[in-house]
């Protein structure tokens, strides 16, 4: 820093004050003029003070100029941030922020010119004006203006028709129902003998062919990943097949996915899977699904019910022709020529190929050679291999295909646009990528976050807690899965921060970001390395992996509610009166009771009590009916109590067992 020399800028006399003050142990004589340079240590401290004054303090505020209410607002769609401030909102919409502050006073808002507005407030002001506004996220400006520009989708639409295009289906369902055997069975069947070697490539998607009808599936089950592309905003699935296996019936991801189409309004398939066993009870799951809304046809309501065995492959034929069905009423079309868009189904970085996304096309004609963009990833298409490992050279609406050539990979459920040329898609991707940059890595404080073991006690004084965790994944599409259901878990007395997320195995980088924001690490289907282990183990930085996302979210879930606030209260148990005190040798003391109340129970916690006053607590150590150990002992029966820790009770003394309980959070 370098020290001024000169004089003091304005002010200098009135914030000097203060700090003519002699120093301890400083001459007198020696305090520095007012004026001139021969004070550097005065006047060093007066800067600093300076600095220290905020930005916006400094800055002019024009307060005083005013528009016409009558002066034209901008036509079309106006782009504002969300948090905006008046100096900001004001002149887009051709207004002074002063205007826009006069207004919101009127409406008994009192805002600075530099203070972040709410949605409400702007769009209240838009309305005012008569403008119409779209708020998009900080950092999305640029781009929404840019996806405005570059794609002009309701133009294409109208000049290419429509035509018929295959259903998109994503198996969900309880976990060991067999959704993945399904899958695998459907797939197979599909494969012709002698094609590609009678393999197909595991793609995150794939088409088969169905007595002539094409049917795609989302080869990601479960309702994670469903719902987390729709949390992105991405409606791919045009039916759900819910697989419930015939000898468990309807649990509890069985509810959520069937609550899952049902928001999605996405129609339903219930596959009665695993017939062929013999504890399998499809009436049962009729019954249940019945309570649940889903009356089946036969039963008089409208939900297709098809009874299947994924091992042995029985029904299959039938709940596709009942998917081939579904799909005709939907009468399902998309445009299948001009510039494509789709849906990335999930994306990574292959070690000699580079970023790979599988694209799910949704309209349009994707092809070898297209600028792409999706996230912040945009280049020209390489290649394009379909769910049988092959190259091909373009890909049509339904076909779910890799695309190679991406900069980057994008996240599970980005879309995916072609563009008119190279530049555009650069251009949108580095937006994106610059909006990652600012929005998603923001630093967070060392030592912010709440350890998940800390929770309970900050709870308990009565603070927010914040729970900041590192998130890893295998896949993409897990990380995105992880992430919403992550999301779910917030409550008001506990804020989740996701510091860091990212796909691969938990590296020591990660526990270092751990550490410096007080997080915790949560895998998914990945581990530590050694490494990795021995600094989580020396600074104390806790590492959870999980290999099923339903095992995660439970066990945060009951984490989350042992730790929130845990009302606990006393529950007396057993009580029992001292009749006798024997003395054992090398044993000790027992004392003879006999048991008033409830049960004495070896283990339990006991106090002893002498009129009424707590003369000691422990636990009981060894119990005893005549000569054998009991376990546990009920009233009106007579038993002999260890008293290996206190050994002075008396005849008439009590002795009560009690346990904690937890009293259930209402929801
Ligand atoms: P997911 O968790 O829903 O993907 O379930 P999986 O497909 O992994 O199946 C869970 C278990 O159930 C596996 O051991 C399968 O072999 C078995 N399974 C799946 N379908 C059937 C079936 O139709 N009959 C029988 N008996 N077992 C099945």
């Amino acid at each position: 820093m370098s020290r001024p020399a000169g004089p003091p800028r304005t002010g200098a006399p009135r914030t000097g004050t203060g700090f003519g003050a002699p120093r301890p142990g400083a001459p007198v004589g020696n305090r520095p003029p007012a004026r001139g340079g021969g004070g550097p240590r005065g006047s060093q401290r007066k800067v600093t003070r300076r600095r220290r004054r905020s930005v916006e303090e400094l800055e002019p505020t024009q307060m005083t100029t005013w528009q016409p209410s009558t002066a034209p607002v901008p036509e079309g769609e106006i782009i504002i941030e969300r948090g905006s401030t008046a100096k900001d909102v004001g002149p887009k919409l051709n207004r002074s922020a002063a205007d826009l502050i006069r207004f919101l006073f009127l409406q008994g808002e009192i805002v600075s010119a530099v203070q972040a507005l709410s949605d409400d407030m702007i769009e209240l002001y838009a309305a005012e004006v008569g403008a119409s506004v779209r708020l998009v996220d900080p950092g999305e400006e640029q781009e929404a203006a840019l996806l405005a520009r570059f794609f002009d989708e309701d133009e294409l639409d109208a000049e290419i028709p429509a035509s018929p295009r295959p259903p998109v289906v994503t198996v969900m369902g309880h976990v060991d129902h067999g959704k993945t055997k399904l899958l695998d069975r459907i797939r197979n069947a599909n494969v012709v003998a002698g094609e590609a070697g009678g393999i197909t490539q595991h793609i995150g998607a794939y088409t088969v062919d169905w007595n002539g009808h094409v049917i795609a599936f989302i080869d990601t089950p479960g309702h994670e990943a469903f719902t987390a592309m729709r949390a992105r905003g991405a409606e791919v699935t045009d039916i759900v097949i819910l697989v419930v296996a015939a000898d468990d019936g309807v649990m509890p991801q069985t509810i959520e996915a069937i609550d899952h189409a049902r928001v999605a309004q996405v129609p339903i398939i219930v596959a009665i899977n695993k017939i062929d066993k013999a504890d399998a009870n499809p009436d049962r799951v009729l019954q249940q699904l019945s309570e649940r809304g889903l009356v089946p046809e036969r039963w008089g309501g409208d939900t297709i019910t098809v009874e299947i065995s994924a091992l042995q492959g029985l029904g299959i034929d039938e709940l596709l022709e009942q998917v081939v069905l579904v799909a005709e009423v939907a009468e399902l079309e998309a445009r299948a020529e001009g510039r494509a868009v789709g849906v990335v189904l999930e994306a990574n970085l292959e070690v000699g190929r580079g970023p790979v996304a599988t694209v799910m096309v949704q309209k349009g004609r994707l092809e070898v050679g297209d600028p792409v963009v999706a996230g912040a990833g945009w280049g020209r298409v390489k290649a394009l291999v379909n769910d049988r490992g092959q190259q091909v050279k373009w890909a049509g609406p339904s076909t779910p295909v890799q695309v190679l050539g991406f900069s980057e990979p994008p996240l599970a459920g980005d879309e995916v646009r072609a563009t008119d040329d190279l530049s555009q898609a650069r251009e949108l991707g580095e937006a994106r990528a610059q909006r990652v940059r600012l929005v998603g890595y923001q630093p967070i404080a060392a030592g912010s976050g709440t350890r998940l073991e800390d929770l309970f006690e900050q709870i308990q004084r009565g603070e927010t807690a914040t729970l900041n965790i590192v998130l890893k994944a295998d896949v993409q599409g897990s990380l995105e899965a992880c992430t919403e259901s992550l999301r779910k878990l917030e409550r008001d007395e506990v804020r989740l921060v996701i510091v860091h997320r990212g796909v691969g195995g938990i590296t020591e980088n990660d526990v270092q970001l751990a550490r410096a924001s007080g997080a915790t690490i949560i895998g998914f289907n990945v581990r530590p390395d050694r490494r990795s282990r021995e600094l989580a183990e020396s600074e104390s930085v806790s590492i959870r992996t999980y290999e099923v996302i339903y095992k995660l979210i439970e066990e945060l879930e009951a984490a989350m509610l042992g730790l929130l606030t845990p009302v606990y209260e006393e529950v007396v148990t057993g009580e029992a009166e001292v009749r006798e005190i024997f003395r054992v040798p090398r044993v000790g003391a027992i004392a003879g009771c006999f048991v008033r109340s409830g049960v004495i129970t070896r283990g339990s916690r006991v106090r002893f009590l002498r009129e009424g006053v707590i003369i000691w607590k422990g636990t009981v150590s060894s119990l005893r009916r005549f000569k054998d150990d009991a376990r546990e002992v009920a009233a009106g029966y007579e038993c002999g109590v260890g008293l290996s820790d206190y050994q002075d009770l008396k005849e008439g003394d009590i002795i009560e067992t009690f346990e904690e309980r937890e009293i259930p959070r209402s929801a």
